[in-house]
C-alpha cells in the first residue's frame, strides 16, 4: 500500500499505508508527484473538517497542487510517454455532461477534485489521472513552478473573466499567494500598474519587489482613498477580490471607476452582504470565478515565458517525511509565509 499524508478527521493528520484506487485506466497515466503545494482550501479541511457543503467524514489524503513525471500511460494515450514532466489539473468532469458541452467543464454538478470529499488528494507518491488532465511542462519550468500552475489558473480565469485591456489599472483585495499570483497575471494580461492592498504589511513587501505591482499600505489610509490618490479620483478599472473576508465587500465600489468590473475570486466563509445599488448607479460589473477551465496552457505559456515569476512566492519547502509539521506550519498563518511546498521522495 502507498504512504500517503491522511487527515483523519479535523486536526489530526498521519502519514502512513493507505488503500488507494490506482488501477491504470486506458485514457490514464500514473504520474510520480515531485513537488505538491499546500493550498488554503487544504489548510481549512485540516483546521475545520470541511469547507461548506464539503464534509471529511472518512480519512482523506490531502494535496491538489501538484508536478511530477509520467511513470506509466494506458493503451490510448497517444499525447504522453514515460519521462514526461507534467503538472496535473486536479478536477475530472464527466466531459459528456451539459457543462462541459457548453465549454464550462469546471461547472459539471459530476466534478470529482483531489482533497474535496470524499475524493483522495495527491500527496502520495504516485498517481493515477487522465492523460488529458496532465499537462507537458517546458524543460524551462521546475516542478516547484510547475506545482504552482494550480493556483495560477485559478487567477487566469479571473482575468480572463475581466477582460483586461491594455492599460488597464487594477487593484487586488488580498495578498495571499491567490492574491500575489492574480496581480501577477493582470500584469501579464496588460495592465499597467496593479494596486494590491493586505492587513499585513510583510505580504505587500513581497509584493512591491515586482515591477508594476504597488502596495497599498494600511497605515498609509484606506484601499479607496489611496487608490483615488493615484487615479485622480477616477477608480480602477478593474477589482479582483482575492482575500475572502466579508468586510472587503463593505464600499467596494468606492474603488472602482464607472463601468468598471469586480472579480470575486476569494470565497468567503459565509454568506455576504453587498450594497447592489451602489454597483447599479455606476454599472460596476460583477462575475465570479469557480476554479478554472481551459486555462492550464496559457498558465504554463506565462511560466516558460518567464512573464510569470513566481520564485518570490515559493516560501517554504519541506520533505514528504516532514509534511506533518509543514501543515502545522501553514496552519500558523504566518505573515512572512505565502506558499509552502512539500518534495515528494525521488
Ligand atoms: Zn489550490
Amino acid at each position: 500500500m502507498p504512504k500517503a499524508l491522511v487527515l483523519e478527521r479535523a486536526l489530526e493528520l498521519s502519514l502512513r499505508e493507505i488503500d488507494l484506487p490506482q488501477t491504470l485506466a486506458r485514457d490514464a497515466v500514473r504520474v510520480r508527484t515531485e513537488v505538491v503545494g499546500i493550498c488554503g482550501s487544504d489548510v481549512h479541511y485540516y483546521k475545520h473538517g470541511r469547507i461548506g457543503p464539503f464534509v471529511v467524514s472518512a480519512p482523506m489524503v490531502l494535496g491538489h497542487e501538484a508536478a511530477g513525471v509520467v511513470v506509466e500511460v494506458g493503451g490510448d494515450v497517444t499525447t504522453l510517454r514515460i519521462g514526461d514532466r507534467v503538472c496535473v489539473e486536479p478536477g475530472v468532469p464527466d466531459f459528456t455532461s451539459r457543462a462541459s458541452r457548453i465549454g464550462r467543464y469546471n461547472l459539471d454538478p459530476s466534478l470529482t477534485f483531489w482533497a474535496t470529499p470524499p475524493d483522495h488528494g495527491c500527496l502520495t507518491p504516485e498517481v493515477v489521472h487522465p492523460a488529458s488532465l496532465c499537462y507537458r511542462l517546458p524543460d524551462t519550468v521546475t516542478a516547484a513552478q510547475g506545482a504552482m500552475v494550480e493556483p495560477l489558473a485559478v487567477c487566469i480565469q479571473a482575468t480572463t473573466k475581466a477582460q483586461i485591456k491594455p492599460g488597464d489599472i487594477a487593484v487586488v483585495l488580498g495578498a495571499g499567494p491567490i492574491g500575489l499570483l492574480q496581480a501577477l497575471a493582470a500584469r501579464a494580461s496588460g495592465c499597467s500598474d496593479v494596486f494590491i492592498f493586505d492587513p499585513q504589511d510583510q505580504k505587500l513587501d513581497i509584493a512591491a519587489q515586482y515591477p508594476g505591482i504597488h502596495p497599498l499600505y494600511a497605515r498609509n489610509g484606506s484601499p479607496a482613498a489611496q487608490i483615488g490618490t493615484a487615479t485622480g479620483g477616477w477608480g480602477a478599472d478593474v477589482l479582483f477580490e482575492c482575500s475572502g473576508a466579508a468586510a472587503a465587500f463593505r464600499g467596494i465600489a468606492d474603488l472602482l471607476r464607472p463601468g468598471g468590473t469586480i472579480v470575486a475570486v476569494g470565497m468567503p466563509i459565509d454568506p455576504v452582504a453587498m450594497d447592489i445599488v451602489a454597483l447599479q448607479v455606476r454599472e460596476i460589473a460583477l462575475f465570479t470565478v469557480f476554479r478554472y477551465a481551459n486555462v492550464y496552457d496559457r498558465a504554463i505559456n506565462l511560466l516558460a515565458s518567464g512573464q510569470i515569476d513566481v520564485g518570490p512566492l515559493i516560501t517554504g519547502t519541506y520533505d514528504f517525511d516532514d509534511s506533518i509539521a509543514a501543515f502545522e506550519r501553514a496552519a500558523e498563518g504566518r505573515a512572512e509565509d505565502i506558499k509552502i511546498q512539500i518534495r515528494m521522495p525521488d
